[in-house]
This record gives structure tokens, sequence and C-alpha cells, in this order.
């Protein structure tokens, strides 16, 4: 598997930058705004600057240590799991402690399409480790699914907008902590089909 790991870490590196700015951005943005919604997105992200670290931290490691290639790939899919659960978790405490409606649903809608476009940015940057590697698919659809994550902040802000059910943040906090576990969820399952593919003779 001798691929270029200066340019999957290159990737990964950037992609954890971008998540560290923007999600430290959209932390203040959201709570200036005052959505619960947003603060899980912002919040996400931030973690996700973790995950991505995380993969860069794994493609050095198989650098340096090619014959563990597999067991590295894998364990470290277990470490973004870990990470995406704990940013769950945190969302959900987030959600449940906020206590005010959110200022303005325009805002929301513009939070939601700013985090799209970031969320699309990152997209771009890791898609092509898709066919590398098992932490390049996982770091994939992790990306995919971060853009669920965004485009619900969107959704909520136009759903609070036309029907001005305050809850309707709520709501949609509780769902993008729902779908930070899903991410993690798959990241589990593509380690162990790898590990199974592993077995085969
Ligand atoms: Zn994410």
């Amino acid at each position: 598997m001798g691929h270029d790991h200066s340019i999957e870490k290159r990737r990964y590196a950037l992609s954890a930058r971008i998540a560290f700015l923007a999600g430290t951005i959209f932390l203040f943005a959201a709570l200036f705004i005052l959505t619960a919604v947003g603060v899980g997105d912002a919040t996400h992200l931030i973690a996700d600057g973790f995950v991505s670290l995380v993969s860069w931290k794994i493609s050095s490691n198989v650098e340096q240590n090619h014959d563990q290639e597999a067991v590295i790939r894998r364990r470290g899919a277990y470490v973004q799991a870990t990470l995406l659960v704990v940013a769950a978790a945190i969302i959900v405490v987030e959600t449940y402690l906020h206590e005010h409606e959110p200022r303005s649903a325009l805002q929301m809608m513009a939070l939601g399409a700013a985090s799209t476009m970031v969320a699309l940015w990152r997209f771009s940057i890791v898609h092509p480790e898709w066919r590398r590697s098992i932490t390049g698919k996982g770091e994939v659809w992790h990306v995919a699914i971060d853009l669920g994550t965004s485009v619900t902040v969107a959704i909520a802000g136009f759903l609070l907008w036309y029907f001005a059910i305050p809850a309707i943040d709520r709501w949609a906090g509780y769902a993008v902590a729902a779908i930070a576990v899903l991410g993690a969820a798959h990241l589990v399952w593509t380690a162990k089909q790898e590990s199974a593919t592993e077995r085969r003779p």
C-alpha cells in the first residue's frame, strides 16, 4: 500500500486546520445568535479538528511502521469514533442546558449556509483518500455526514422562520448529536469490515 503519505498527511492537516478555525468562528456566531443547533454544529466541527488530527497521526504512524498499517488504521478509526461520541455527548448536554430562543431564524440560515460551505470545502480536500485506505474512507464518510449536520442548521432556521416554534432549535440540536453518533457507528463498522477482509485467506 505504498502511496504518498506526505500528500495524505497534508490533506488531513489542512482539514484539521479548517475545522478548528471555522468551528471556533461558528461557535462564537452561534452563541451570539443563541441557537442550540448552531452551537451543536460548531462543537462537532471543533471535534472534527481532533478527528482530522488523528487521521494525520495515523498516516504518520503508518509511514514509520508499514508492517502494522492495518492495525494502526483500525485502532485509529476506534479513537476517531470515540471522539465523535464524546462530541455527541457534549452536544446533548449543551442542547439540554440551552435556555434562550434564537435571536433570528435568518441568521441561523446564514450560519447553516456558511457551515455547509466549509463542509463542502473539507469534502473536496479529503475525498481523494477514499480509495486509498480505511482512514481515508472513514474521513470522507465522516465529512459527508458533516454536510448533514451543517444542512440541519440551515433547515432548522428555515423551519423556525416558517413555523415560528422556538423548540425547533433544540430538536435540531438533538438531531445533530444523533448524526454524530451515526458517524461514529459508521467508523466502527468500516473498521470491522476491514478486519473481516484481512482474516480472509
Ligand atoms: Zn464531523
